[in-house]
């Protein structure tokens, strides 16, 4: 399918191979509180080194907008790194990222060494996907490796303007495995096929529902946005989270399903409270919400019908959790769907952002196919977009 040369098809003994993780790990006063992304980046690099290459990481940390940013520098994850790998990873701090420390540290690496540049976005045209910064990082190496989803979507110098001046790019294992993961699931699913959706709004997901429309046999939709689709077909909503712009189209993505044969599921209850908050009193009411209400979970009834649609599916994708799952008494229906997931015989893959941390948090992860490590990337994977950090690493 999606059929990219990947760290398999080339040889780096010897070779200065550049990879652009996605260590955007979250930080607390220096200290990284989920290690996930490092720990999906160990197979590339390990395969890399114990091919005698010269492993140069580089990756993105925050938004620290074209500047030095102390708190935003890599400086952690090079000392994690080092942990998880068992071997020296050699900090090169470089307010320039591709400065004279970075070089000198090129320089003086044997194959097999690891050296960890300073944050890319340290720098402004990083993110214009600027020709100079992309000329920079790849005078560093003789090939470079794209291992990065969580950026995927995004045209920047070191996931894509990179590529145009290296003579050879190809994917790491772990690109591979989102490639392959979210490919076999749009392109070529075993069926049935459910997509879940949920999240806060209609707005953000309205090209995954469409393209979605297209492939899957069942749609299941809940989280905020299922009040614009009650809304849609009549129903009182309440104070719940509205998207009134988006009512006529709410209406037309539940005809079109029809139209298709696809069954799309919206809640038949929902739970409800007079203020967003887990301390406030909450009741389960049917599809229509009465004034001063607002709708934070899908109900018993639905968790029941949406179960039911899940147990013989094939493939499931979800995306977005079905209520304010952070308040526990909101968190019902989520952990529901959750769990439905982790009971079945099927692929099962969870888009990036706020489910995969429900699914981690549920304590469910460990139980499902696939966690994509980008939620932006996943989502514009599932609107059918080609994304650019994955077109770029194309066959060079
Ligand atoms: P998204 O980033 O669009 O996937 O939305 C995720 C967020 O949607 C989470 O923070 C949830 O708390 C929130 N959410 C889910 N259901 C609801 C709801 N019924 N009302 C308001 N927010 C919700």
């Amino acid at each position: 399918m999606l059929n990219k040369k990947s760290v398999d098809d080339i040889n780096v003994k010897g070779k200065k191979v550049l990879v652009r993780c996605d260590f955007n790990v979250p930080l607390q006063e220096g200290k990284i509180t989920d290690e996930n992304r490092l720990v999906q980046a160990l197979p590339t690099i390990q395969k890399l080194i114990k091919d005698g290459g010269k492993v140069i990481l580089c990756s993105h940390l925050g938004k620290p907008k074209g500047e030095p940013k102390p708190e935003l520098s890599l400086a952690p994850v090079a000392v994690r790194l080092a942990e998880l790998l068992g071997q020296e990873v050699k900090f090169a701090k470089d307010d320039n990222v591709v400065g004279e420390n970075a070089k000198a540290a090129v320089a003086a690496m044997k194959d097999g060494e690891v050296v960890l540049l300073e944050n890319t976005r340290y720098r402004a045209e990083e993110t214009k996907n600027g020709e100079a910064f992309s000329k920079e990082l790849a005078s560093l190496a003789d090939v470079f490796v794209n291992d990065a989803f969580g950026t995927a979507h995004r045209a920047h110098c070191s996931n894509v303007g990179v590529t145009q001046f290296v003579d050879t790019a190809v994917v790491g294992y772990l690109m591979q495995k989102e490639i392959d993961f979210l490919g076999n699931a749009v392109n070529n699913p075993k069926r049935p096929f459910v997509a879940i959706l949920g999240g806060s709004k209609v707005s953000s997901k309205i090209s995954v529902i469409e393209n979605l429309l297209d492939k899957v046999d069942t749609l299941i939709i809940g989280g905020g946005m299922a009040y614009t689709f009650l809304k849609a077909i009549g129903k009182e909503t309440g104070k719940s989270l509205l998207e009134p712009d988006y009512l006529d189209y709410a209406k037309k993505m539940l005809d079109k399903a029809q139209e298709k044969g696809v069954k799309m599921l919206i809640p038949v209850d929902n739970v409800v409270a007079q203020e967003f908050s887990n301390d406030a009193p909450f009741k389960t009411v049917g599809q229509d919400i009465e004034e001063g209400y607002l709708g934070l979970d899908i109900g018993e009834e639905t968790c029941k019908i949406y179960t039911e649609a899940i147990k013989d599916a094939k493939t499931v994708v979800w995306n977005g959790p079905m209520g304010v799952f952070e308040m526990s008494n909101f968190a019902k229906g989520t952990i529901a769907i959750a769990k439905a997931l982790s009971e079945i015989d099927a692929t099962t893959i969870i888009g990036g952002g706020d489910s995969a941390a429900a699914v981690n948090i549920l304590g469910f992860g460990d139980k499902m196919s696939h966690i994509s490590t980008g939620g932006g990337a996943s989502l514009e994977f599932l609107e059918g977009k080609e994304l650019p950090g994955v077109a770029a690493a194309n066959d060079k």
